[in-house]
Parts: structure tokens; C-alpha cells; sequence
């Protein structure tokens, strides 16, 4: 069995050889895909890292989180994106997006981050890696304002954990939806619902790690090759079995991130 986690992250500062080993436990778990993915100044430099070093194995998504926005306006931050961007393969701009739960008090500032990423994926022609949280209204407002020119899906919505409602406001705007460990946690069976309701060309998983660890790892760090009891658990939930979630997911995240230009 084959996975594609896609939504792992990787510090700037971590040396060369642990990288490796995270890289090396991820394969011989099967996971022989995985979007390395932006956030920050730090882990767009760790991304990179791991991308440049595992390039069969690593693809690459650069871009600023909600928390960038103290210290750059949004503009900024995107040429920040097209410099980096030179001379690299980017298969996707993120993760980028709202957290209305920790940090209402920079909601506009979010905002406008979040609008001026969704340009530079319409103008890359990139899909984009949507983070929401306690920000469903703004995010499909922002989405409606924001022109999409590409074909096909526009992107995913990582680590989802809201209902079926918000799922499906989702998947009627272009986007995948993406589910990490907290799906296996026990108190997630509103999320597990939401699980049985996104159709199999819109399923994607992912590990976010190094954060939220799935059961049975939970209050370790994180790592790609737990991206299997996601798979497990999707399984579970949609009454079908393992190898078919981690074949349908994988599917769909090639198809997303395709390394040449897709669109
Ligand atoms: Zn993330």
C-alpha cells in the first residue's frame, strides 16, 4: 500500500540528517508521496530543504500563514513568495488562510493575506492550501471575491474539521477536502460524519505534522508515516477498507499537485 500525505511540515533549522530520518520511516510506512508544505519564513526554508533533498519523494507548496501578518503586509509577503519561488518547483501555494479561534483580533489582516495568496495561485495557475478555522463565513466570502481562472479543482481545505454543511459549501467552490489525525480522536464524531460525506474525487489526507499526532500516537510528535491511521479511520467510516482510501486519496493528490503544469 501507497500513500500520499499531503500536508507535512518541516522546520528550518532541523538538521539534514533528521529530515532524512523522518524521510526514511515515512517510506518503509509506504509513504512514497508527500506535499511539503509552507507556512512561515521557517517552514517555507524547511520545506524547500526536504523538497530540494527528497525530490522523488517530496513535492513542494510555499506560502504564509495567518500568523505572518504582524510582521509584513500582504503584498510584501507575496513578492516574498515570487522570490523563493525562482528556480523551484512550487506545485502549490500554502498553506494560507483564516484562524478566527486563536487570533479574531487580526481578522482583517488574515484576510487580506489570505485574498492576495488566492491571487498569486489564480495567476501561478496553482492550487492553493486553504487553513479555516472558526472563519467558515469569511472564507467562502473571500473565495466568492476572488477570481479562479484555472480548470479543475481549485485546491484543498487541509485539515478540515467542520461540518457537513461547511463540507459542502466547499466542494460546490472547487475544493478538495483534506482530513488529518483529529478525525481519529474520540471526540470527533461530528467530523467523522463530515468524513462519510465528501465523495471519493474530493478525499485527500494528510498528517499536518509535526502537529496533532493520530490515536494511537497522540502526545508524540507527529510524522508523515503515521498518515496511515487516517486512512484506517476513513476507512472505517466510509465502510471500505484501507487500501482503497489510501489508492482513491493518493490518486486525487497527484492529480492536484501534479509536478508539470496541469492546467
Ligand atoms: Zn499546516
Amino acid at each position: 500500500m501507497t500513500y500520499f500525505d499531503t500536508h507535512a511540515h518541516f522546520y528550518g533549522n532541523t538538521s539534514p540528517a533528521e529530515h532524512a530520518m523522518v524521510m526514511k520511516r515515512a517510506l518503509e510506512a509506504g509513504v512514497t508521496q508527500l506535499l511539503a508544505v509552507g507556512g512561515s519564513a521557517d517552514l517555507n526554508s524547511g520545506a524547500i530543504a526536504v523538497a530540494k533533498a527528497f525530490p522523488a519523494q517530496a513535492r513542494l507548496a510555499l506560502g504564509f500563514d495567518r500568523d505572518q501578518t504582524k510582521d509584513a503586509d500582504p503584498e510584501t509577503l507575496v513578492q516574498t513568495l515570487r522570490l523563493l519561488a525562482k528556480d523551484l518547483s512550487v506545485v502549490a501555494v500554502g498553506e494560507m488562510g483564516l484562524d478566527f479561534h486563536y487570533h479574531p483580533e487580526t481578522a482583517d489582516a488574515q484576510a487580506a493575506l489570505f485574498a492576495a495568496q488566492l491571487r498569486l495561485g489564480d495567476e501561478w495557475k496553482k492550487p492553493v492550501i486553504i487553513h479555516t478555522r472558526e472563519a467558515d463565513e469569511t472564507t467562502l466570502r473571500i473565495l466568492d471575491e476572488t477570481p479562479w481562472h484555472g480548470k479543475g479543482l481549485r485546491g484543498v481545505v487541509h485539515c478540515f474539521t467542520g461540518d457537513k454543511h461547511f463540507a459542502s459549501q466547499l466542494l460546490d467552490r472547487q475544493l478538495a477536502i483534506s482530513f488529518s489525525g483529529i478525525v481519529t480522536f474520540k471526540s470527533a464524531d461530528m467530523l467523522r460524519e463530515s468524513a462519510t460525506f465528501v465523495p471519493d474525487e474530493r478525499l485527500m489526507i494528510e498528517t499536518d505534522s509535526p502537529f496533532l499526532a493520530p490515536v494511537p500516537h497522540r502526545g508524540k510528535a507527529n510524522e508523515p508515516a503515521f498518515v496511515r491511521h487516517v486512512a484506517a479511520c476513513l476507512a472505517t467510516v466510509r465502510k471500505t477498507d484501507e487500501s482503497a482510501i489510501a489508492s482513491l486519496t493518493y490518486r486525487n493528490a497527484e492529480t492536484l499537485f501534479a509536478s508539470a503544469p496541469s492546467f
